[in-house]
């Protein structure tokens, strides 16, 4: 038995963008154009309102029209390094980001990337409670398994890592890799002051279209694996029980098997 995404895809491409500047605009049009989903880190306190636009960051009352279809979640409100500061500020520094953004979107917002890519061990075990799922490193692993910590989620690469020969691999990863993952994170102001976006263009237009990749925000694919690793069997193996509330899906000698939530079957 082997465990894989939902409607039985192999693996899963996912993104993650950091800051919330005006470029996320052209960013999110190309992620739609190809079909990709992407998570965006805001800093709710950096965000511009309408009538007094400086052009650097976007508008708060864009954010829910112009990331509808991805995810938003936190990145910090003053993007603030976390291991310089209390425990007070660090939790203002999070909880008020979850409550501006969740005001903005009408949404819950669950996911995080750390500021500068700055964590620890304590800072984790502040910030969990404050109902963040998973939290994103700047520490490319160039591989494709899928996160041991979420709280501490290393990406595959940086756009401009070795981006076209991962994506080459992962179009060809090989099987002993299970829930194959690739993470492509940056900031959409490195296209933006070049006036090019042609890497991620390119791709997004190579990695379109394919009947075995999920394309997922980063909260979809944490809230599968965890569902996954909340799933309970008999001690012989042959019985599974979904106590989540997603479907998991799996390969067996039968084929494809769904397990709804709260169903219990043989497998
Ligand atoms: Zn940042």
């Amino acid at each position: 038995m082997r465990f894989v995404y939902p409607q039985g895809k192999a693996k899963a491409l996912t993104f993650s963008y950091d800051d919330g500047q005006v470029f996320d605009r052209e960013l999110v049009e190309i992620f739609n154009k190809y079909g990709m989903k992407g998570t965006f880190h805001l800093n709710s306190g950096s965000l511009e309102k309408a009538g007094e636009e400086k052009g650097v960051f976007i508008l708060d009352s864009e954010v829910a029209t112009l990331y509808a279809g991805h995810e938003v979640a936190v990145h910090g409100v003053e993007h603030r390094n976390l291991p310089t500061l209390s425990k007070h500020q660090i939790i203002m520094e999070i909880e008020e980001d979850r409550k501006a953004l969740e005001a903005l979107t009408g949404d819950f917002v669950q996911g995080m990337s750390y500021a500068f890519g700055s964590y620890s061990g304590e800072i984790i075990e502040l910030i969990k409670p404050l109902g963040i799922k998973y939290s994103r490193t700047v520490n490319g692993t160039n591989g494709f398994f899928p996160p041991a910590d979420f709280m501490a989620w290393h990406p595959t690469c940086h756009h401009d890592g070795p981006l076209e020969k991962l994506g080459e691999d992962f179009l060809n990863v090989p099987d002993y890799i299970e829930l194959p993952l690739m993470y492509v994170w940056g900031h959409s102001f490195e296209f933006g002051y070049k006036k090019d976006f042609s890497v991620i263009e390119k791709f997004c237009e190579k990695m379109c279209g394919k009947e075995d990749i999920w394309y997922a925000t980063n909260l979809e694919i944490c809230d599968y694996i965890q569902a996954i690793r909340s799933l309970e069997f008999s001690a012989d193996g042959k019985r599974v029980k979904n106590p989540t509330a997603l479907s998991v899906w799996m390969t067996t000698a039968e084929g494809l098997v769904e397990v709804k939530p709260g169903e219990s079957k043989n497998i």
